[in-house]
C-alpha cells in the first residue's frame, strides 16, 4: 500500500469519527470495518460485494446492515453513491471531485480523473429552477475485461 493510500484511509477514519459524533451515530465495529474496506478499494464495489468480502471476518454483519450503513454513509457525505449501467448502486470512499466511467456490459466502474471535465465554477442557477450543489459526469464504455471477452467470442 502506498503512503498516500495509508494517509487516505487514516483521513477517512477520522472523518467517520467526526461525522458519527456530529450526527449522533454510534461508532460500531461494523461501521468502522465497512468504511475501512471501502477506503481500501478502488473498484467502486456494490453493497453485495462488500458484504461478501467482510461477512467472514466481521462479527454480526448482515447484508441489511451493509445496505443500511452504506446509505447512511452516503447521506452524511462520508462516501459517494455512484451510478453505473447496472441497477445496483456502487460506492466510493473518495468524495473529492472526480468522474467515472461505467462498463455497459458488466457495470464495472473506474475513476476518470481528468480536470479537463471540471467546470471552472458551479453555475448557481439553472433554467430548471434547481439550485445546483454538485455534479459528476459518468462516461460509458467497455472495460478491458469485457473487451477481451468479446474478442474471444468474435
Ligand atoms: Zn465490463
Ligand atoms: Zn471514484
Amino acid at each position: 500500500m502506498t503512503d498516500a493510500k495509508r494517509a487516505f484511509i487514516a483521513r477517512k477514519e477520522q472523518e467517520l469519527e467526526t461525522l458519527c459524533r456530529a450526527q449522533g451515530l454510534s461508532l460500531t465495529p461494523q461501521r468502522r470495518a465497512l468504511l475501512d474496506a471501502l477506503a481500501r478499494r478502488k473498484d467502486h464495489p456494490t453493497a453485495d460485494q462488500l458484504y461478501d468480502a467482510l461477512q467472514k471476518t466481521v462479527k454480526g454483519l448482515s447484508r441489511t446492515t451493509v445496505y443500511r450503513t452504506l446509505e447512511t454513509f452516503a447521506n452524511i457525505g462520508l462516501i459517494l453513491k455512484v451510478s453505473s449501467q447496472q441497477a445496483k448502486a456502487r460506492f466510493d470512499a473518495d468524495t473529492s471531485r472526480h468522474h467515472h466511467i461505467s462498463c455497459v456490459q458488466c457495470g464495472a466502474v473506474a475513476d476518470l480523473i481528468d480536470p479537463g471535465f471540471d467546470l471552472p465554477e458551479l453555475p448557481d442557477k439553472h433554467p430548471s429552477g434547481f439550485r445546483i450543489y454538485d455534479y459528476a459526469i459518468t462516461f460509458t464504455g467497455l472495460c478491458p475485461r469485457c473487451q477481451q471477452d468479446s474478442s474471444h467470442t468474435a
